[in-house]
């Protein structure tokens, strides 16, 4: 069965978000640990949290998907926005422990002008600083779009981060279409050779996630913007192949898609429908 579902906010309790996803025919979801923008994470409700495990088992969720604050910048030149972004990434990883089954995802950050080999060695050393060798919580780096000074704008940055991490046994990549395509990736023309190219540099079986967009801009424009399934650059044909790839369809996706609730169930469908 297709792993599919979709962003869905927490504020009212993970009981609200499962509902919700069940709703719409999800079965796993992606959510905020916290204010996107960063800041102060709500403490988890003993109560909503109690059941959630048999909850997930008894609707057959894959696992859910907490996403780093967008702020959080590892790789920032300022000490402040360092330190608070290794501060909210310790802090996110405790709380995940409490969430069954969940796999963290965050963007790795900007070097702002610091250049990436800077900024990929001070991602590392916030990564090794958080995971010790008794992490069992599934981390991934987001592979970008490279707009601005992102890192990750290519498997060699993911690797390279990868590769400086002591305990980098759980750690992998999720891939984004919409970066993807727009970061010099053809998945619409080629996406044997993509995913060959993946293979041969951070190696697909790090690869543990996919988020599943299309895109407003067009192909290398290192552009950011997400776009409903079939209404961008990429379009239906190519993530209806991205979907049934043998080397892709087992992973989870989670839609990022610019959709209110009913959206997503359409897109939900129209993807369970086109799964062969
Ligand atoms: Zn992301
Ligand atoms: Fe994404
Ligand atoms: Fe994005």
């Amino acid at each position: 069965m297709l792993k599919i579902g979709c962003h869905l906010s927490i504020s009212n309790g993970f009981h609200k978000a499962i509902q919700e996803a069940v709703s719409i025919g999800a079965n796993t979801f992606q959510f905020f640990t916290r204010n996107p923008r960063g800041g102060k994470a709500k403490d988890l409700d003993p109560k909503d949290i109690e059941g959630l495990k048999k909850i997930i088992e008894e609707y057959d969720f894959a696992p859910l998907f907490a996403h780093g604050a967008y702020t959080m910048n590892l790789a920032s030149k300022s000490e402040n926005t360092r330190e608070f972004a290794r501060m909210i990434l310790k802090d996110d990883l405790i709380r995940l422990k409490e969430i069954s089954n969940s796999y963290y995802v965050f963007h790795p950050g900007s070097h702002v002008g610091q250049g990436s080999e800077r900024g990929i060695e001070l991602i590392v050393d916030a990564l090794n600083d958080a995971i010790d060798k008794d992490n069992d919580t599934i981390i991934l780096l987001e592979g970008m779009s490279g707009k601005g000074t992102e890192i990750g704008r290519n498997m060699e940055e993911l690797k390279a981060i990868i590769d400086g991490v002591k305990y980098n046994d759980n750690l992998g990549i999720c891939i984004d279409t919409c970066h993807l395509y727009s970061s010099g990736y053809d998945i619409v023309s080629n996406l044997d050779g993509v995913l060959d190219e993946i293979d041969r540099t951070v190696g697909l079986d790090r690869v543990k996630a996919v988020h599943l967009n299309d895109s407003k801009t067009e192909f290398a424009s290192n552009k950011d913007r997400h776009e409903v399934i079939g209404g961008g650059t990429i379009g239906k044909d190519a993530i209806i192949d991205i979907i049934n790839h043998p080397k892709l369809r087992n992973l989870p996706f989670n839609l990022e898609t610019p959709n209110e609730l009913e959206g997503y169930k359409k897109e939900i469908e129209f993807l369970r429908g086109e799964y062969r």
